[in-house]
């Protein structure tokens, strides 16, 4: 076994109180994926790396991987995410995009794409002068409808789930455990099968296209109704219940309300 110090790059993802006076962070990293490390003395306030180990910035870690277990010995600064920082409503955003990302993903899967996507993310974020209530939730579940897909969940948006064929306007269903839209051909041929197969409005369906596909920036400026935008909502939420390995009670949009 190496003793020998790793370097990389990495996002704190989150950070809990851990025995008396440490913590335990979870962090992302560029090149090991998900790795989780305890900060000895974190809480006492005399441990120097805790002072670095905020979640909204980039640092470089300095690790040494064990067998069991991830040692940190040096944290440094790289970029710091002011909006991130200093914005209540920009943080309890990001904060829920990373706890999200946290549950989902698995330690030690070495991912440079999610990685660079949660840095375009978070870069997007801090960007922006004030997200109002409904673009927080479109973009948050546009997030979680890409981090699905990423992990392997892509949802089926322009071909019926069952005979493959391309999705006609006003003739599909949907079914979120089935992973997206049936066309109406196939409910009809088989009602028992797509029997809890649901309506839906051509506009959520196009919500769902614009969240996956364009451009945060783009999302951003689009003027969908509020209705719409909740029925949207209730369909990403639906579709990580089926099929994220975390089971999620909480509505992912339910903290963005509060604030
Ligand atoms: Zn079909």
């Amino acid at each position: 076994m190496s003793w020998s110090a790793l370097k990389t790059e990495a996002i704190v993802l989150t950070s809990a109180p851990f025995r008396e006076a440490d913590r335990r962070y979870s962090a992302f990293t560029r090149d090991f994926g998900k790795i989780e490390f305890i900060g000895r003395g974190a809480r006492r306030g005399k441990a120097k790396l805790a002072a670095h180990l905020e979640p909204f910035a980039i640092v470089d870690l300095e690790i040494i991987k064990g067998r069991r277990s991830v040692t940190v010995i040096s944290v440094e600064r790289k970029h710091a995410f002011r909006s991130l920082m200093d914005n209540i409503d920009h943080r309890i955003m990001t904060q829920a995009s990373l706890s999200l990302l946290d549950r989902h993903v698995r330690e030690n899967d070495h991912d440079e794409i999610l990685y660079n996507n949660l840095l375009d993310w978070m870069y997007f974020l801090d960007s922006q002068e004030k997200i109002s209530r409904k673009l927080q939730v479109l973009l948050l579940g546009a997030f979680l409808l890409r981090l699905m897909q990423h992990l392997g969940y892509e949802v089926a948006l322009e071909n019926c789930v069952s005979c493959k064929q391309g999705i006609l306007p006003l003739s599909f269903r949907w079914h979120g455990g089935r992973g997206g839209l049936v066309c109406s051909d196939c409910v009809q041929k088989e009602p028992e099968e797509w029997f809890a197969a649901r309506q839906i409005l051509e506009e959520s369906v196009k919500i769902l296209r614009f969240a996956r596909g364009a451009d945060y920036e783009d999302v951003a400026k689009t003027g969908f109704e509020t209705t719409h935008v909740e029925d949207f909502a209730r369909i990403v939420h639906d579709l990580m219940q089926y099929h994220l390995p975390v089971d999620s009670p909480v509505p992912f949009w339910q903290g963005l309300q509060i604030s």
